[in-house]
């Protein structure tokens, strides 16, 4: 799988929307101080299904739609786009070229696409769990990202290694289920009540 292109429009300091196409091999992205380059990385990583504003260096996660200059009104919407050749089939069940859309209105509101059609958050972050390529995995390393993997707690380090393995997948499906049972039990334990009060 290969990442072909990365649209960024009204996210950070991209107002007009700006397609970066990459080509087979490595790409270098260079500019002075300033001028966006981690907006770039950081636009990657919210279109992976980046949940947290703080990471993303903002309050709140609306702060990502470009706030105004002293030329140009701040706008109220951002969309950032990735479009992905799959056609060695990395990503199963999906097919060759994946469209991954994400969009966020001023008043919070949010909107996910595969393809063009709507999904949710979970369907973007479950699409490339275990796959080395989420929003938290090791193929985007942020600045001072090494410095941090080195001081994090043992339990933090140990879910990254989780993540390179491949058992994350199963641990969250798992407490997923455990969750669920949870619920299932109370639910069990008021019919079961109920039917007490009735004998
Ligand atoms: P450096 O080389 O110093 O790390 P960089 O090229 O990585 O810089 P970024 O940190 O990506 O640059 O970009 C910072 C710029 O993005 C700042 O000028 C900041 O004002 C602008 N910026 C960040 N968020 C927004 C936003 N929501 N609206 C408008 N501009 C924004």
């Amino acid at each position: 799988m290969r990442l072909k292109a990365l649209t960024l429009n009204g996210f950070k300091s991209f107002a007009d929307k700006t397609k970066i196409e990459f080509q087979p091999g490595i790409t270098g992205i260079v500019g002075p101080n300033g001028s966006g380059k981690s907006n770039i990385i950081e636009g990657l990583r919210w279109v992976l299904g980046e949940q947290s504003a703080k990471s993303l260096r903002g309050g709140k996660m609306p702060d990502v739609i470009f706030a105004g200059s002293d030329t140009r009104a701040k706008l109220n919407r951002a969309e950032v786009e990735i479009e992905l050749d799959n056609s060695d089939y990395f990503l199963k069940k999906q097919p060759a070229q994946i469209v991954i859309t994400r969009r966020i209105f001023r008043n919070g509101e949010s909107e996910f696409l595969i393809n063009g059609k709507t999904v949710r958050l979970r369907d973007i972050v479950d699409l490339f769990l275990d796959t080395g390529l989420g929003k938290e995995s090791f193929s985007i390393i942020s600045q001072g990202r090494v410095e941090s993997i080195f001081n994090s707690k043992p339990q933090d380090r140990r879910s990254l290694i989780e993540e390179v393995a491949g058992v994350l997948k199963y641990k969250k499906e798992k407490s997923r289920a455990q969750k669920e049972l949870e619920e299932t039990t109370s639910h069990l334990n008021r019919v079961a009540d109920i039917i007490t009060e009735l004998y």
